[in-house]
Formats: structure tokens, sequence, C-alpha cells
């Protein structure tokens, strides 16, 4: 079984990322910025945020993080991204997710001015990216994408089932596998016969955020199983996905490991991201 190595893909596009943070510097006189918000006291959130700021700085982009407290109100919070929306020396804005109960993220996300937003999950970016005019693409699917080009998976007439149809994950996944010439399912928690009809095909992208729900017997003989499910708390307290991943060994034609496997290219797509949207909003291109 071919291991699709997310953590080596990420240093590739980081790698290739380097010589464009350069040529803006020399054009702008500073490095693409990245704002990262995060409200509360998330202990794995702020991993999250940490990571990606390490992430940016790996590649010689700025990244700054805005810790605000619980007690932070709605209007707090607007205000807080609207001052980096108007502010001109950030070119990627996000919002770290959950956000405290009281506040609503969805008010938040789609305050983000889509010049600036690095995740591309404002309703905005999503009506440019499903319209085929993305300003950036959804970090998760597109990091799949690049990883499934980096290993010469050809897409294009595969059968492909995505499980899950969140706007975050499964419904964009969709979208790049159609434009990719793919012919895609997607199924969600009301979907019969899950098994069956991933049985079915050639490629599985799983975002179900069920914790190791799918094994061996999902799959058919020499499928392509990707894994976007994060859990923490799998066995002895480890990092696991939505697949058995440890059944796939001698079935499967190749799959993703967690962590090691979407993770890390969700963050290096993320850099992308913010890189494309400095170099757009100073018009290098
Ligand atoms: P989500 O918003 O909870 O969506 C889950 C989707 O899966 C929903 O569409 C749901 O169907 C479907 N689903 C749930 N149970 C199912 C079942 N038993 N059979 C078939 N479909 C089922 O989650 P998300 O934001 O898309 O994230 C999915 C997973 O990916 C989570 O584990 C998350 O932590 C992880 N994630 C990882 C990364 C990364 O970088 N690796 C990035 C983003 C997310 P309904 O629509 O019918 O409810």
């Amino acid at each position: 079984m071919l291991i699709l190595n997310g953590k080596e893909v990420a240093k590739e596009v980081r790698s290739s990322l380097a010589p464009r943070v350069v040529s803006f510097v020399k054009e702008k006189g500073r490095s693409p910025h990245l704002s990262v918000v995060i409200v509360g006291d998330d202990p794995a959130s702020h991993i999250y945020v940490k990571n990606k700021k390490l992430a940016c700085e790996s590649v010689g982009m700025t990244s700054t993080i805005h810790a605000l407290p619980s007690s932070t109100t709605q209007q707090e919070l607007n205000d807080h991204i609207t001052a980096l929306n108007q502010d001109d020396h950030v070119d990627g804005i996000l919002v770290q997710f959950p956000l405290p109960q009281h506040l609503n993220s969805e008010e938040v996300l789609n305050l983000l001015s889509s010049e600036k937003d690095a995740d591309g999950l404002t309703y905005s970016s999503l009506g440019y990216f499903f319209a085929g005019k993305p300003v950036v693409q959804p970090c998760t699917p597109a990091g799949v994408m690049t990883m499934l080009k980096h290993y010469k998976v050809p897409v294009e007439g595969m059968r492909a089932v995505v499980v899950g149809r969140s706007n975050i994950v499964g419904k964009p996944m969709a979208q790049l596998l159609t434009e990719a010439n793919a012919t895609v399912t997607v199924c969600h928690s009301k979907t019969k016969d899950l098994s069956e009809i991933t049985r079915q095909a050639d490629l599985v992208i799983v975002a179900a955020g069920k914790a190791r729900m799918l094994g061996k017997d999902d799959f058919k003989k020499d499928a392509i199983v990707v894994d976007v499910g994060m859990h923490r708390g799998g066995p002895a307290g480890k990092l696991c996905g939505d697949v058995r991943f440890e059944e796939l060994e001698g079935w499967v034609q190749a799959a993703t490991p967690v962590p090691g496997g979407v993770g890390p290219m969700t963050i290096a797509t993320l850099l992308q991201n913010t890189c494309l949207l400095a170099e757009k909003r100073a018009g290098l291109r």
C-alpha cells in the first residue's frame, strides 16, 4: 500500500512558496501577513493556531495571533474583524473555530472580506468558488487535490465517493473532484447502505467526523482512500481519523495516515492562499 504522505508533500508546497515570498518582499518591503483570530482558551485550538504561525514563519511569511478572551462580545469580535479587514498590512485573516457558544460563527465568518479570506469559506468566497471563479479554494479539499496530483492519481474518469457534505470539506471536495472530471457521489448521515456505495469507488474521501468509522470491508480492492477525519482520543489516546488505517495494508492501493496525511496539506494550502491573496492585493497577479 502506498502511503500518501501529506507531511512530505506539504514540505514541497512550502519550498515552492519560499521564492514567491522573497519576490513579494522585494516588491512590497514586507512579507505576506496572515492574522489568526482565536477566542477563548480551548487548548487544541491554541495548538492549531500556533502550528499555523510556525508554518507561516517557515516560509518567511508573517503571522500574528489575536487571542481574545472567552468573555469577548459579538460586537467586540466583529469590530476586531472589521479592523483587520481595513488594515493594509494584513493580507489574510483566519478565524479559528469553534468559537465560544455565545458567539455567532456565521456572522463573524461573513464579516471577513473575501479579498482576505485565507480559508476561502465565507459565503462570498464559496460563491465565487462554486461558480468556477475562485479567489482562493477552501484549504482542506484543495490540499487533498494537491496531494492527489503529487502522487499522479488519475482522477479523471474515476468513480469517486465523498463521505460528508459540510461547506468546509465535503461540498467543495465534491466540486473539485467534479472539476477534475471524476464521477462523484456524495454521501451523508442519511445515506442508506453507505458501505455498498463506498465499495464501488475507485477513490473515497472520508470526511464524516466519526472516529474510525470505515475499515477494509468498506473499500474495494485497490481503492485509493483519503481520510480527512481528525479526532483526539483514538486507541491509546492518539490522534485518529475516520478510517481504521491499520486494516488497509495489502488491500487498498493507497491511503493517507492520520496524523501526517490531510492535516499538513490543509496548513500548506492556507499558506498558499495567504500568499496568493497578498500577491493579488499588491497587483502582482
Ligand atoms: P461536519 O461539519 O460535522 O460534517 C460531517 C459530515 O459527515 C456531514 O455532512 C454529515 O452528514 C456526514 N456524516 C456524519 N455521520 C455520517 C455517517 N455515519 N455516514 C455518512 N456521513 C456521515 O464535519 P467537517 O467539518 O466536514 O469535518 C469532518 C472531519 O474532518 C472532522 O473529523 C474534522 O475534524 C476533520 N477535518 C480535518 C481537517 C484537516 O485538516 N485534516 C480539516 C477540516 C476538518 P449530514 O450532513 O447529514 O449531517
